[in-house]
């Protein structure tokens, strides 16, 4: 078996398939997190981590909870999960051998909060997720994000962007001196302000069907929502990873461009995240009020699909009458 041992944690299996048609090894996911740990590792330090793990022959899962048997010097944080009714131990990720020690339980996908824990009233950023429609070229994603850059430059913002790994991109503004509430009103502001300039290719519709062939620019990402790290692989065929790329560039980019396997020829010993990403700035109040007067997409959308049933047995009702 291809087996040994870095900064202590041993490493097994590594010639082993990763998962069920990923086409790479374990060894290669090892690999690739190994390389790049001094560049993810900061995104994650000191943050409620989340991972997505594979196995053959079994679904990926999201895992919050600290796996069994952990070493001592994992270290974990106590969070409530409102999901689950209880208290969960998450990692915090703080160096290498906490890494490879979840890379070596097929960890693939790093998820983390834009806050610290024991911080959470202090986010230390916000984010556009912005999610193209079923089937779109990723061109409308390049055009999409074109308009989240022109709403933030007009606020006095700027913003990084990244590919997700997967469909489409983060557009990521770190922050400072700002509560989670404003935080999340910014960011809902941002999203109607670059859906504005145009409707044609960017919407802020939570519902899909009224999305209708759109990009979605996703508000909700805020408070203990949790978006992928910079360099993450994503568990989809190749491991394709969320890769950095500059305003200029990204309309030449194609989301599975950086993998696993071309990263390190790719980005070399770079850090384009830590390049790209501004210093933390404050948000302007006219943002933050503009924020507040916008509901939340995920209630507003609830109302709505109650609304719209109503309509629709009310209308059956009708129909049942004439
Ligand atoms: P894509 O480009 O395909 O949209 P994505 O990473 O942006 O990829 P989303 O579904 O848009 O995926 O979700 C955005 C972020 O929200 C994810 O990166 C992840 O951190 C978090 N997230 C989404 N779904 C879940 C989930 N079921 N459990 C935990 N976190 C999730
Ligand atoms: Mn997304």
């Amino acid at each position: 078996m291809a087996d040994e041992e870095r900064d202590g944690v041993r490493l097994t299996s590594l010639d082993q398939p990763l998962g069920d048609g990923l086409g790479v090894t374990k060894g290669d996911l090892v690999d690739h997190l190994d390389r790049f740990a001094d560049r993810i590792v900061p995104q994650l330090a000191g943050r409620p981590l989340s991972v997505k793990r594979v196995r053959p022959g079994q679904e990926p899962f999201m895992q919050r909870n600290v796996a069994k048997g952990a070493p001592d010097w994992v270290r974990t944080v106590p969070v409530w999960s409102y999901g689950a009714h209880r208290e969960v131990h998450q990692v915090l990720c703080d160096d290498r051998r906490t890494l490879l020690w979840l890379a070596n339980q097929r960890a693939v996908e790093f998820h983390v909060p834009f806050f610290q824990a024991g911080a959470e009233t202090a986010p230390t950023g916000i984010v556009l997720d912005l999610d193209p429609p079923e089937g779109a070229d990723f061109d409308v994603v390049v055009a999409a994000a074109g308009l989240v850059r022109e709403a933030l430059d007009a606020a006095g913002l700027a913003g990084a962007v990244k590919t997700s790994g997967s469909k489409g991109v983060h557009v990521v503004v770190p922050v400072r001196g700002v509560g989670p509430e404003d935080a999340a009103a910014a960011t809902r502001a941002l999203a109607a302000r670059a859906a504005a300039l145009d409707p044609d290719v960017a919407t802020t519709a939570y519902i899909r069907e009224d999305r209708h062939g759109r990009v979605f620019l996703d508000s909700t990402r805020s408070g203990s929502s949790t978006i992928v790290a910079a360099y993450s692989p994503r568990i989809r065929p190749g491991l394709p990873v969320s890769a950095p790329v500059s305003w200029e560039d990204l309309a030449a980019v194609r989301p599975g461009d950086v993998t696993v396997t071309t990263a390190s020829g790719r980005l070399g010993d770079g850090d384009p995240w830590t390049a790209l990403l501004p210093d933390p700035q404050e948000l302007p109040a006219d943002l933050l009020a503009e924020g507040h007067t916008i509901p939340v997409a995920r209630v507003q959308a609830m109302h709505e699909g109650k609304r719209r049933a109503r309509a629709k047995r009310q209308a059956g009702e009708g129909a049942a009458g004439d």
